[in-house]
């Protein structure tokens, strides 16, 4: 057969050696492969279907970083798992350790985006912070995660993966106790995403981590927020309201021209009674710009009648941005007439300082380079 001629016109004047490794086909991401889908494979490859109970466990509760770490599984299996599937979709492109035992994971896409999550080590503690999106649209002018738009939703296995990434950082007793949807991206905006990730993250043989120790926090989009609210989960909604009239917050959060105070308000009302969940309030605070005494008094008057707490978040600096943190007296005297006024009242304590931990950070840094 060597040599001769196809008889369809094939006359070979060159011969172009072809490359010694055949062009590998792109893997599949095992987390984004829904089991059915990885049965089905299994199945192909002559396997039983409860392979994929197994290959989950070993990824969620084992911490095995690859496939050849599945030891109960057939050793020709695991090679054809590693040929067809990615354990990771994403790569640690940078691993940063804060001095108050905050971690920082840079990560980069299959497709070349950075994206940021964050461990912080807490008494008793383990808290992951994980990013929803490539970027950000809702364009809030002191973060940022949306100077430069977005680019795309994350999927349901790279928001997982996030969490697979960060637990295996915690020592091999430990888990992760909590989740705060604070990273890049706005979560509402990719909630299907979102919600399949934290179903796995839920579950007691995935994470186990209870909706009741997991915050998602929004911009404040309404029909979004309704939506949450009738799933009939215990989430935490952090609603970020930043400013106590709509005209300093269309100013400060772009998205306000589009719902205004009052929508968002009664969304978050509506979260309340539906779920039992009280609302959390985050509120930036930018130093001079909605930290003055007109601000605490309107928002009490905006918060009277609910049952909410208040989390003033002093802005973290972001390079080329002209906002400054709050002066002590004016933070001190908008957190006295808050609890004067029986409002609620938190400050967010600053981790991982020293390692830009203020999300979209680095990112925009290493983008930069
Ligand atoms: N898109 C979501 C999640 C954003 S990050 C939201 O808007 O809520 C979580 C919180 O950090 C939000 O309240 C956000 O406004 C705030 N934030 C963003 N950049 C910040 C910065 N540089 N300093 C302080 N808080 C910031």
């Amino acid at each position: 057969m060597l040599g001769r001629s196809r008889g369809t016109g094939y006359n070979p004047i060159m011969i172009v050696p072809l490359p010694t490794v055949a062009p590998t086909a792109p893997k599949l991401a095992l987390f984004d492969q829904p089991t059915e889908s990885l049965r089905q494979w299994l199945d192909e490859h002559g396997q039983p279907p409860l392979r994929a109970r197994q290959i989950r466990r070993w990824v969620l509760e084992c911490r095995a970083q690859a496939f050849a770490d599945m030891s109960d599984l057939p050793k020709k299996l695991r090679e054809e798992l590693e040929q067809s599937f990615d354990l990771f979709s994403t790569q640690v492109d940078r691993h940063l350790v804060s001095r108050d035992g905050t971690n920082k994971l840079l990560l980069r896409t299959h497709d070349q985006h950075l994206i940021e999550c964050v461990l912080i080590p807490e008494e008793g503690r383990f808290t992951a912070c994980i990013s929803t999106q490539v970027g950000c649209a809702m364009g809030c002018v002191f973060c940022a995660s949306g100077l430069n738009g977005v680019a795309r939703n994350l999927t349901a296995g790279e928001i997982l993966e996030q969490l697979v990434r960060l637990r295996n950082l915690t020592p091999p007793d430990r888990r992760l106790t909590h989740i705060v949807v604070m990273g890049i991206g706005e979560p509402l905006a990719n909630l299907d995403n979102l919600l399949q990730a934290l179903a796995v993250a839920g579950d007691k043989h995935g994470l186990g981590i209870g909706a009741r120790h997991i915050t998602i926090s929004t911009v404040g989009l309404p029909a979004k927020i309704r939506r949450l609210a009738d799933l009939g989960k215990q989430y935490h909604l952090a609603v970020s309201l930043h400013a106590p009239n709509d005209l300093l917050r269309t100013e400060i959060v772009p998205t306000n021209a589009q719902t205004g105070i009052p929508e968002i308000l009664a969304a978050a009302d509506y979260f309340f009674q539906t779920t039992g969940r009280q609302v959390t309030f985050e509120y930036v605070v930018l130093g001079g710009r909605n930290d003055q005494p007109i601000h605490a008094r309107q928002l009490v008057n905006l918060l009277r009648g609910r049952k909410a707490h208040v989390n003033l978040i002093p802005w973290n600096a972001v390079s080329d941005l002209s906002f400054r943190r709050p002066r002590d007296e004016d933070l001190n005297g908008f957190i006295e007439h808050l609890r004067r006024h029986g409002v609620s009242v938190t400050v967010r304590r600053r981790k991982g300082a020293d390692i830009d931990a203020a999300c979209g950070q680095l990112r925009r840094e290493r983008s930069q380079e």
